[in-house]
């Protein structure tokens, strides 16, 4: 049996699909057109139809997506943007290079995800200019609610989807929901390219022009800069026609992410340790993260047994060196207890149902 050697193994999720994936970038090789081409439209179109959008503008990556997603709003300096803390940074990063000031709600202690009631609490009591969600490990936060809400105070919602490719409430994907919903590809995502990629999706028209300019120097034309707060940020032709060739298996690859939550929650059943709380339809697994007083303890456990864990994310946004001092006196208690007690188990496609119950043995024996 294949060892687990990380929590994901991308060896073997691309090696079944390696003549397709070759076959691809030959193709781009050949053409001889490295950005901005016919790959790029085509996964363009097609990912905007998976999504259920209209729109979809590919980027370098998920962070430049959250960013320009923001910028297309209007938001920069003076304006504040109300998200999590516990969702890995990548939102407080694309907030604090806009100029603008993240504020945090705390989130709800079963499923991790955005609490809608602080949301509305800190809504009525002070100026919000822009609210990140994000789908955090596959899971839909309450979307339906948070958007009414922020809506009805005439505040749009950026979806960070970028853990959550596939996601649906009543058959409607994430991403779809908001005003921009924003994707990363990076390789260990969902749907992974092999290198960085990113995309917003809107049905928005006014919002994907700008997102399209923003993402080549704020060009309205060839060299001419109309926009500011341009970057370079393209997804590139080979990045794409890999992707295309991924895309039609992200639904099966999902469904088997699933199985393997399912196993999991199913028979994993030592008292110390807390399974994820998931609605089904929603979730894409893509991570599956426990939760335990002892993490370090387990965590140990575990990798005596060589079987991989890791935590997703130890330390809240608020309180990371870089940015600490702009959140002093801030704590969000389940956020802060969540951060410490995380833990991530190995959950990929490919991992077989024997290895599963090996990770399953070996908690169950701590
Ligand atoms: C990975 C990730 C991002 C950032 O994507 P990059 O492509 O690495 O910049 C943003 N948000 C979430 C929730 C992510 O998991």
């Amino acid at each position: 049996m294949p060892t687990l050697k990380s929590i994901n193994d991308l060896n073997r999720h691309t090696q079944p699909i390696q003549t397709a994936l070759s076959a691809a970038i030959e193709r781009v090789l050949h053409s001889g057109w490295f950005v901005l081409g016919p790959e790029v439209k085509a996964f363009e179109e097609e990912f905007a139809n998976y999504c259920g959008v209209a729109h979809c503008v590919s980027l370098a990556n998920g962070t430049d997506a959250l960013e320009l997603a923001l910028r297309a709003l209007d938001i920069g300096h003076g304006k504040t943007v109300l998200t999590v803390a516990n969702a890995g940074m990548y939102g407080t990063v694309a907030i604090l290079a806009t100029g603008a000031v993240p504020v945090y709600a705390d989130i709800l202690p079963g499923t991790l995800l955005m609490d809608v009631a602080d949301l509305r609490h800190i809504l009525d009591r002070q100026k919000i200019d822009a609210v990140i969600v994000t789908h955090l490990y596959g899971m839909l936060a309450d979307i339906t609610e948070i958007v009414r809400l922020a809506h009805a105070r005439n505040i749009p919602v950026i979806e960070d989807c970028a853990q959550a490719h596939g996601a649906m409430l009543h058959g409607q994907k994430a991403g779809s929901f908001g005003d921009i919903g924003c994707f990363s590809f990076y390789p260990t995502k969902n749907l992974g390219a092999l290198g960085d990629g990113g995309a917003i999706v809107t049905g928005r028209a006014d919002l994907a022009e700008k997102v399209r300019q923003l993402r080549q120097y704020g060009w309205s034309g060839k060299y001419h800069a109309d926009m500011a707060g341009g970057c370079n940020s393209r997804l590139d032709e080979i990045q794409a026609a890999v992707l295309r060739v991924m895309l039609p298996l992200l639904d099966q690859w999902n469904e088997r992410r699933r199985e393997i939550a399912a196993r999991y929650t199913e028979r994993i059943t030592h008292p110390a340790v807390i399974a994820p709380a998931i609605h089904e339809e929603e979730y894409v697994a893509h991570l599956y993260v426990i939760r335990t007083a002892k993490r370090d303890s387990l965590k140990r456990h575990l990798a005596e047994a060589g079987i991989p864990s890791d935590i997703h994310y130890p330390v809240p946004d608020y309180a990371q060196t870089s940015c600490r001092h702009l959140f002093e006196g801030i704590d969000r208690p389940v956020t802060s207890l969540a951060c410490a007690e995380v833990l991530t188990l190995p959950c990929f496609p490919e991992m077989l149902d024997s290895e599963t119950d090996l990770v399953i043995d070996r908690i169950n024996s701590w």
